[in-house]
């Protein structure tokens, strides 16, 4: 194979180079227990806190205000848990979230709707938005917890947040957002949006996988997800990551340093890719067209399957997806495009591309000139296709 294209950073990232090389002392050296007195526990403990004052600079948050997890469903399954059990206690069992969130805040709330809580979705419409007029005719006298994400991992589109963080906090209803696909891609912070509690995760802007931080604004009562040791201001227990967290606090220091340039660098790209890729007949672009972040687009072509596409694509060096964690094999279209509306035909011929500031205008050019004759390849061979055809 003599090209290799990644294009599937909304999947994960590949760890950069130069917070590898932060980390390696904690995984070699210095492997102290951040709890330990001595010399060498109190040098990752450090460590530690230094990057949790990396992560809070990163939100405008305070370092005493960030936790950290395993990752970004941890995160979110956390801030959740915790504001039900305590919103239930005080009566109040209604949470109000979106028809498109990720399965580590969908599956969370189904689980808790089994212990007797309410939940509305709300419609994110055929552009991929939430309204926040429907946002607040949601709102009832019960409702505890809103949790709303940032930006969309399949389509890439951005929530009105500040606005709904607004409404949330003169309502005194507990508002979290899932901003694993904001970090690094556009600027966020935690006054100005009006957020409660934050999910993030360090894969995806080039750090380790398995660590992310959950942000909770001071005074906000948190309920432990995992019991045990005291770590974590005696919220999350558990030894220190001290290698992953050092890794964190470094990729997310980078990441916000470097918006303006990714976003030079992929909106070119991804422009590139619209205007040329939607030249084939009957193919779409999913999302609203600018309120998005900008390096992750997610397209239709009727009349093929992603599954197809994805794989031949790949024969020829590009590594995408279709938008829908398929790992199960389930051929079930992903639950983000029939939010927007998409009829299941049309939802299963989904191509999702994701790019970080590593690719290039030439990685854009490759890709469209191979979808080119891959979707005429795969139409020529569609039953689908020949229907469409035939209905005009
Ligand atoms: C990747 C992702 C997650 C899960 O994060 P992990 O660290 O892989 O657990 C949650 N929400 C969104 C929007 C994501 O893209």
């Amino acid at each position: 194979m003599d090209r290799f294209i990644y294009a599937d950073n909304a999947a994960t990232t590949k760890l950069s180079k130069s917070v590898l090389d932060k980390m390696m002392p904690y995984l070699t050296e210095e492997y102290g227990n951040a709890s330990s007195l001595y010399n060498l526990g109190s040098k990752s403990k450090q460590a530690v806190e230094s990057a949790r004052e990396q992560v809070a600079n990163a939100l405008g948050a305070k370092p005493r205000e960030i936790y950290f997890t395993s990752g970004g469903s941890e995160a979110d399954n956390w801030a959740i848990k915790s504001a039900a059990y305590i919103g239930a206690k005080k009566g109040k069992k209604h949470i109000i979230s979106t028809k498109f969130e990720h399965h580590a805040v969908l599956h969370t709330l189904e689980y808790l709707k089994k212990q007797g809580f309410e939940v509305t979705l709300l419609d994110v419409h055929s552009d991929g938005v939430v309204r926040v007029e429907e946002f607040i005719d949601a709102i009832r006298e019960d409702t505890c917890l809103a949790t709303i994400m940032y930006a969309n991992n399949e389509i890439g589109t951005l929530q009105p947040i500040a606005e709904i963080g607004k409404i949330c906090r003169e309502k005194g209803i507990l508002f979290h957002t899932d901003a694993v696909q904001a970090i690094g891609n556009v600027p966020v912070n935690v006054v100005d949006d009006n957020i409660d509690m934050l999910s993030l995760s360090a894969h995806k802007f080039h750090g380790p996988k398995g660590v992310g931080a959950l942000y909770v604004r001071r005074g906000i009562l948190l309920d432990n997800l995992i019991h045990g040791g005291a770590q974590e201001f005696g919220r999350r227990a558990g030894t220190e990551n001290t290698a992953g967290i050092v890794g964190l606090g470094a990729a997310i220091t980078d990441a916000v340093n470097n918006i303006e340039n990714k976003t030079k660098i992929t909106s070119e790209i991804c422009s590139y890719i619209i205007e040329n890729a939607l030249k084939i007949e009957r193919s779409r672009l999913n999302g609203h067209p600018t309120k998005r972040i900008p390096g992750t687009i997610n397209m239709c072509f009727e009349g093929i399957e992603g599954e197809s596409l994805l794989l031949m694509l790949d024969f020829k060096g590009i590594s995408a997806s279709s938008g829908s964690a398929c790992t199960s094999g389930s051929l079930d279209p992903s639950h983000v495009l029939l939010s927007i509306g998409l009829p299941h035909e049309i939802a299963h011929g989904s191509l999702r591309l994701s790019f970080s500031e590593e690719n290039t205008l030439d990685d854009a050019k490759y890709i469209v000139e191979q979808l080119y004759p891959i979707v005429d390849r795969l139409r020529v061979m569609s039953p689908l296709w020949e229907k469409i055809k035939q209905n005009g």
